[in-house]
């Protein structure tokens, strides 16, 4: 029997990991973190796996929510062999050493005492048996190599990739990981297989998100120019919170190009800490990986005013500058939450948001607050100090995630046997499962499968 088990924690964009079991053969695919989550339930459900014989761990990219318990799972699991994409593997490094660092901080101030939850040495000791494959070159897994495993191209990050799995039986599953088919500014988008697919296991960020007839990245590039130089022009600041991983690189690029071409004043942009290091692996493999520009390096184009360091004090906000700062989300602490503070009862300034919020970040709330009306920017939204808003408040699709009709689409023109659905919250996966129903032919199953629950893949 083919079998898939979701060890997420719960059906939402969390701790991604998932198991498929074909006969004797045991292959993970990615071991992430709860973005919001805290110590132990942050981690997939790892318990699960205790009769498991586990031979593999692929790892679909090196954002957190994909890879950030990998060392964990290693160590559970010392023989079983951990593949990625070179370029997942260099992020991946520079990312959970990043995040040993903010597991240390939160044991030391939020006595979180099962942080971290590896060391330094622990991570390198992990990293150092990683094996990394290219794109597209079909290689063996299993204890006696019985399945057989590709790498593509998913165009969501540097790295990412979808995986394809074959059985001995010549079932072939396609796990998506996170997903964008059209092209960003320095990557492309993806280069999935367009058939023989009997299973697939698709992302759904966006399931539930509309996006406007008239959208093209290059309109939606002028209309965020436009909010840079009019907020700028008028005396303002301007905050782009950022993820460290991709879309840092990615705005960085387009940026650097409208402040070079005068459509918007030459102004500083503040930019730096974990996204720089980030930035210095996509110029390190610029020649061997896929590029909409090869050889292109973004800190030698775009120059950047650093960050300053934690013991240097507070940054405050000065009119006439860009802070394209993390986190993304805006969790509390982060660098892109403090300035919010400091920018939201300004009218001069702006907040631009440029990707996916989770509905309970304070990215969220600061998106969908009424001008004029409080905000809060703590763990809880009902408790703690309330900003006016008064800023210009502006969101953008610059994503990283393809939008449902491609998701739609991908899945139709695939026409797989099964399709399963994963990685959304509860609202986007519930909706991307309606549609599938009415949008692929009939004889097609679809399930969200259940946190937990073994599912038996059809033959
Ligand atoms: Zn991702
Ligand atoms: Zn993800």
């Amino acid at each position: 029997m083919t079998s898939f088990t979701n060890l997420t924690g719960a059906m939402e964009i969390g701790a991604n990991c998932y198991l498929i079991q074909d006969g004797t053969t045991s292959v993970v695919l990615d071991a992430g973190v709860h973005p919001k989550k805290i110590g132990e339930e942050s981690k997939p459900r790892f318990e699960l796996l205790e009769d498991v014989d586990l031979q593999a761990i692929i790892v679909s990219h090196a954002h957190l929510d994909h890879i950030g318990a990998l060392p964990v799972l290693q160590e559970k699991f010392p023989q079983a062999e951990v593949v990625m994409t070179r370029a997942t593997a260099e992020i991946g490094r520079v990312m959970l050493h990043n995040s040993v660092n903010v597991m240390t901080a939160k044991r030391l101030y939020d006595g979180v005492v099962e942080y971290p939850f590896f060391s330094h040495g622990e991570l390198d000791h992990a990293a150092n048996k990683w094996v990394t494959r290219p794109y597209e070159e079909s290689f063996r897994v299993g204890r006696s190599g019985d399945m057989l495993a590709t790498l593509y191209d998913a165009g969501h990050i540097l790295g990412s990739c979808g995986v394809m799995l074959e059985t001995r039986a010549g079932m072939r599953i396609f796990y998506t990981g996170d997903v964008q088919f059209e092209d960003q500014s320095l990557i492309p988008g993806a280069a999935f297989p367009e058939d023989g697919v009997d299973v697939l296991i698709m992302e759904c960020t966006h399931g539930n998100t509309e996006r406007s007839v008239n959208y093209t990245r290059e309109r939606e590039m002028n209309r965020f120019a436009r909010a840079i130089r009019e907020t700028l022009s008028g005396g303002g600041a301007v905050l782009i919170p950022v993820f460290a991983l991709g879309k840092t690189q990615e705005l960085l690029y387009e940026i650097g190009k409208m402040r070079d071409s005068g459509r918007i004043p030459d102004a500083p942009i503040y930019s730096g800490g974990l996204g720089a290091k980030v930035t210095g692996v996509y110029d390190r493999t610029t020649y061997d990986t896929p590029r909409l520009h090869p050889g292109l390096l973004v800190r030698a184009a775009v120059e950047t005013v650093p960050l300053p360091r934690e013991t240097d004090g507070p940054l405050r906000v000065s009119p006439g500058n860009i802070y394209l700062v993390s986190s993304g989300m805006m969790s509390p602490h982060t660098l892109s939450n403090k300035l919010a503070a400091q920018i939201l009862p300004h009218p001069n300034d702006a907040i631009l948001f440029v990707g996916y919020s989770d509905p309970d970040s304070p990215a969220a709330r600061i998106k969908t607050a009424t001008p004029g009306g409080n905000v809060r920017l703590g763990e809880d939204p009902t408790a703690g100090q309330a900003y006016r808003v008064n800023c210009r408040i502006e969101s953008f699709d610059f994503s990283g995630h393809a939008p449902r009709t491609a998701l739609l689409n991908y899945a139709r023109a695939l026409n797989p046997r099964e399709i399963l659905l994963v990685h959304g919250d509860e609202a986007a996966q519930r909706q991307m499962h309606q549609e599938l129903t009415r949008y692929m032919s009939k004889g097609v199953t679809i399930s969200r499968p259940l946190p937990g629950r073994r599912h038996k893949l059809s033959s």
